[in-house]
């Protein structure tokens, strides 16, 4: 990501404000707003914690990226502010506001309506999802029904035409079926249904993992064309650092549901928390010369045995008394907010770590 690139979100956002007309909530109301969330899963009558006290505001015009290894509560996250939990999963705490509307106060009908046109998601593997007997068109027709009972035909042939424009797809391949498709652009695919109703806010779950990097790639240009066109907010899910770090305009790095380091600068000399480093010193870069690649010894914990205080601290390598015994508040410290003891007390002490 560039500067430029950051400072344009920026202006952008300011200029979305200043210039708009509308109800001042409408255009002061930021798009998606979580306080102090927290979704456990109920495993054998016991609250597995995925997602742990996340805050996060993602503004107008911006692309946050939500960076993590495998089970660190990324789709769990996504799942919770669509209000999609499933499996035993449920909200333990906090606010999530979509355009100013708190998800959890609505009535299930009234929920209903609001997702897809002001919130929808592109799911993990969703291309994998696509019904194999049903044609593009029809399932973008279904999805425009289903929340528009009377919708006429005409313009429901003028939306799909939109939406296969908008994903660079030609319009003849709206009588495909899934299988007769690529897979990427089965995942325009996907993307499109997302855009149907044009909605503000969207959420990407590893949108592009399964495919090879020249299709990731020409499909990560079109979403950062439609976003910027639309100023859109989205949520971009990915364990990919160099993905994210080329698209969103701040990440947020999870480990064991908690985000521990939210960064508008993700490379080897801007990020501090010491399991971003270790992330980043695991990835190989042309340009670092001097970065020894290595791993993070251990794994991931088990949330049912989350370490105490600071779930990283058995794994590392600056551990020091106070992170087996509490938990590690937000600092920000230059272009990071970040949940690390070593930043806001005395790191000379390492005699019982
Ligand atoms: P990935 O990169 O593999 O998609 P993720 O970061 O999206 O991982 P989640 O799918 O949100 O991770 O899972 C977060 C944690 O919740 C994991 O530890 C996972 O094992 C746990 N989890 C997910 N679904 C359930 C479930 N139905 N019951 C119990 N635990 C679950
Ligand atoms: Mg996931």
């Amino acid at each position: 990501m560039t500067t430029d690139r950051r400072q344009n979100a920026r202006d952008a956002t300011v200029r979305v404000r200043r210039a708009e007309t509308g109800s001042a909530t409408q255009t002061m109301v930021d798009p998606l707003v979580l306080k102090n969330v927290s979704v456990a899963y109920s495993v054998g009558g016991r609250d597995a914690v995925a997602v742990s006290n996340v805050s996060l505001t993602i503004h107008r015009g911006e692309i946050f990226g939500l960076l993590g290894e495998s089970g660190s509560g990324k789709s769990t996250l996504a799942f919770a502010v669509m209000r999609l939990l499933q499996g035993g999963a449920r909200l333990i705490e906090g606010e999530i506001s979509v355009l100013g509307q708190n998800v959890y106060d609505m009535e299930p009908e009234a929920l209903r309506s609001f997702r897809w046109r002001n919130i929808s998601m592109v799911f993990q593997s969703a291309m994998n999802a696509l019904n194999p007997v049903l044609t593009i068109e029809q399932h973008m027709e279904d999805t425009l029904r289903s929340h528009d009972p009377t919708i006429s035909r005409p313009k429901i042939r003028d939306r799909i035409n939109e939406v296969l424009d908008l994903v660079n797809i030609d319009r003849q391949r709206a009588k495909s079926f899934p299988h007769e498709l690529s897979g990427g652009m089965k995942q325009r695919v996907v993307l499109a249904i997302a855009m149907i109703f044009n909605p503000p806010v969207l959420l990407m779950d590893e949108p592009t993992t399964a495919l090879d990097v020249v299709v990731q790639r020409a499909i990560l240009d079109q979403v950062r064309t439609i976003q910027a066109d639309r100023q859109m907010a989205i949520l971009f899910v990915s364990h990919d650092f160099s993905l994210v770090r080329s698209i969103a305009h701040r990440i947020a790095i999870m480990y064991a549901g908690r985000m521990v380091e939210v960064t508008d600068r993700l490379d080897h000399s801007a990020v501090h928390h010491p399991y971003t480093e270790g992330l980043m010193r695991a990835i190989p870069e042309l340009d670092a010369s001097g970065v020894t690649i290595d791993g993070i010894p251990g794994s991931p914990p088990d949330l049912l045995k989350l370490p105490s205080g600071c779930a990283f601290h058995p794994r590392c390598p600056d551990v020091f008394k106070p992170c087996a015994v509490s938990r590690p508040v937000s600092t920000q410290l230059d272009h990071s907010l970040i949940e690390c003891h070593k930043f806001t007390m005395n790191t000379e002490d390492h005699s019982d770590a």
